[in-house]
């Protein structure tokens, strides 16, 4: 399968890690959106939110435990925005589903 995000998994593209374990890998995104932008995917390829399921959905409870230690780590003591592209509508580039993390500022109160 032709998956960036895969790619970056096996370590065949290179990335900045923030942080990794036998489930999940969040690196630095290349095209960062804010002060701190971090971008947490699951080493099973789902293709987008609308590919979770039964059988996978481990994989995104267990990002949204990592979430706020990852944000801790990140001095994000403010607060911040975890965001999903799903879909061409939603402008999502990479197929490979992913939760952005934004914030080290004040972010916009526009959702989109
Ligand atoms: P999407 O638009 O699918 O929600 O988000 C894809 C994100 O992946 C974008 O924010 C983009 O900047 C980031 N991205 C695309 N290619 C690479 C890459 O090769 N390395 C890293 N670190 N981020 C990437
Ligand atoms: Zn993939």
């Amino acid at each position: 399968m032709n998956c960036l995000f895969c790619k970056i998994i096996k370590g065949e593209i290179p990335s900045s890690k923030v942080y990794e374990d036998d489930m999940i890998y969040a690196f630095r995104d290349i095209n960062p959106m804010a002060k701190v932008h971090v971008l947490v995917i699951p080493k099973l390829h789902i293709p987008s939110a609308d590919g979770v399921d039964e059988d996978n959905s481990a994989y995104i409870a267990h990002i949204f435990e990592m979430i706020p230690y990852i944000a801790k780590a990140e001095g994000l003591d403010g607060g911040y925005r975890v965001i999903t592209n799903c879909g061409d509508d939603a402008c999502q580039s990479v197929k490979h589903l992913h939760f952005h993390i934004l914030g080290g500022e004040q972010l916009s109160d526009k959702m989109c």
